[in-house]
């Protein structure tokens, strides 16, 4: 597959819905464009899923895990060796997904290939593994009873997922779900739908059973809210904006009560005591800030840092973004590339206004960085205040906030001061001070002397309003599985 064979055939006809292993218009006949961001244009046109479909969709679900069914009957070792065989896929057609993900998303084709893409393979391969070793417990109730637990899966999940991270975030979703047994009606984010779809195409080609996953591109107000609200959805899955996360608690509370994850928003602290190694504190900084656009639901995005170093620090950071290399994804000297949408760009925007109008001091940046496309100026700003706009609220942009702080004690709760909870970071060389800091802040990750450093092996999710439940890791298989308790009278 190349990119222009994509185009070609793609510019002509639609992208259709998967379900139930077959490729099917939208039941409204709807469809909407999918844009490159780094331009501005079409792509083409992919089916719009609305409540009709997601009906359609949950019913395959539903039908693919009646008990009997070839994916109910299956035997655990093969679910993981289906999920090894999609990794493989994707592995193989690794330069055309980078490509795709590129050309819908904006993000640097150098990344998406040698981050996003392998991090999807792990991740497959790493719940792979899980298929045939997620065990129960034998447990010594009192009397003559014999009592074991069995892991099974919910059942039908939703799966609703954001496009910043568009493969990655399937990954996360379908691993956990699948190595478990359960079936998948996922919808994929309006502004990214094309590389879910074609790893759709691949689940198929390595055969995992009809409906066992459907992919549904569409909104959120229409086919993700039918997915919340659905009485046959026993579990859904958010990963998107704390916004939505209410809603979709809600939806579950007036409907079936089906079991919720969610992944929400971050305002991230990521403190830098006087001690710390300055080239490196400054570089981590900068990636924790910039790295994907600025477009991490973990960015660190209040950096603050001790006052005897403050003026090092602001002058050094600022010298970095400005050799932030900015400009077409493809080109594989380019950090960063554009913003996802118009309607990011536009908010992005208005958060740097905000922080010119409250007060803080605009050190660089601070404007659009092309005539076309959705592209920002790497920006920084120094003397941020913890009540400003910019300080509370989540940019998702290219938008660094410095502000300054004397002791531990201070930073600590100055750090968690905010309805969010999602990460953090303490850069210092002595030990004490960053078991002292990260003990006390409330937040899902702590990085030490390092930012964004992910495993597929490893727990992440939210404290507070950055959401509940835990994705990744043996942790991540919890969300996925109802444990049924048996007790069985021993007659002799
Ligand atoms: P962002 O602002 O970063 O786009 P959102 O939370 O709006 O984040 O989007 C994340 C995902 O949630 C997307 O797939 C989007 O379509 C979906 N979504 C948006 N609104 C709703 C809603 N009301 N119900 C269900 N899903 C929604």
């Amino acid at each position: 597959h190349t990119l222009s064979e994509f185009l070609c055939t793609h510019m002509s006809k639609p992208d259709y819905l998967f379900i139930n292993n077959q490729w099917q218009d939208a039941v409204s006949g709807k469809t909407f464009p999918t844009i490159n961001p780094a331009t501005g244009e079409v792509i083409c046109q992919v089916a719009e899923a609305d409540e009709a479909d997601v009906d359609k969709a949950v019913k395959a679900a539903h039908n693919a895990f009646r008990l009997g069914s070839p994916w109910r009957r299956m035997d655990a070792s093969h679910r993981g060796l289906l999920l090894n065989r999609l990794a493989d896929a994707i592995e193989r057609d690794s330069t055309y997904l980078a490509e795709l993900e590129t050309l819908d998303n904006g993000k640097p084709y150098a990344v998406a290939y040698t981050v996003d893409l392998p991090n999807v393979v792990k991740c497959l391969r790493y719940y792979a593994g899980w298929a045939d070793k997620w065990e129960g417990k034998t447990i010594p109730i009192d009397g003559d009873y014999f009592c074991y637990t069995r892991h099974e899966p919910i059942g039908v999940c939703g799966q609703i997922i954001p496009w910043n991270f568009p493969l990655l975030m399937q990954a996360w979703k379908l691993g956990p779900a699948l190595a478990t047994g359960n079936t998948v009606v996922m919808k994929v984010a309006e502004q990214t739908p094309l590389t879910a779809l074609y790893v759709a195409s691949l689940i198929k080609e390595v055969g995992f059973p009809e409906g066992v996953v459907n992919i549904l591109p569409g909104m959120g107000p229409s086919a993700g809210a039918a997915i919340a609200k659905h009485m046959d959805v026993d579990k859904v899955a958010f990963t998107g904006s704390t916004e939505v996360g209410h809603l979709i608690q809600q939806a579950s509370g007036s409907s079936n009560l089906k079991k919720v994850t969610l992944e929400l928003g971050g305002k991230s602290p990521n403190i830098i005591l006087s001690d710390a190694n300055m080239e490196d504190a400054v570089e981590q900084s900068h990636f924790a800030l910039f790295f994907n656009q600025g477009q991490c639901c973990c960015a660190g995005s209040r950096t603050y840092v001790q006052a005897d170093i403050y003026d090092e620090f602001v002058e050094r950071s600022v010298e970095r973004a400005k050799r932030r290399v900015v400009g077409n994804p493809f080109d594989l000297k380019t950090e960063q590339g554009p913003q996802v949408d118009q309607e990011q760009f536009n908010k992005i925007l208005g958060y740097i206004s905000s922080g010119k109008r409250e007060g803080a001091k605009l050190m660089c940046g601070g404007g659009v960085a092309a005539d076309r496309g959705y592209f920002i100026q790497p920006t920084v700003f120094g003397d941020v205040q913890d009540n400003m706009t910019i300080a509370r609220e989540e940019i998702f942009g290219p938008v660094m906030q410095i502000l300054k702080f004397k002791s531990l004690e201070e930073v600590v709760t100055r750090a968690n001061d905010t309805k969010y909870g999602l990460a953090a970071a303490v850069f210092t060389k002595d030990i004490d001070k960053a078991n002292y800091v990260s003990n006390g802040l409330r937040a899902g990750t702590v990085w030490i002397n390092c930012y964004d450093v992910f495993g597929a092996q490893a727990p992440f999710g939210g404290y507070k309003a950055s959401g509940n439940g835990r994705e990744l890791g043996e942790y991540g298989l919890d969300n996925y599985t109802e444990v049924k308790t048996v007790r069985t009278k021993n007659q002799i």
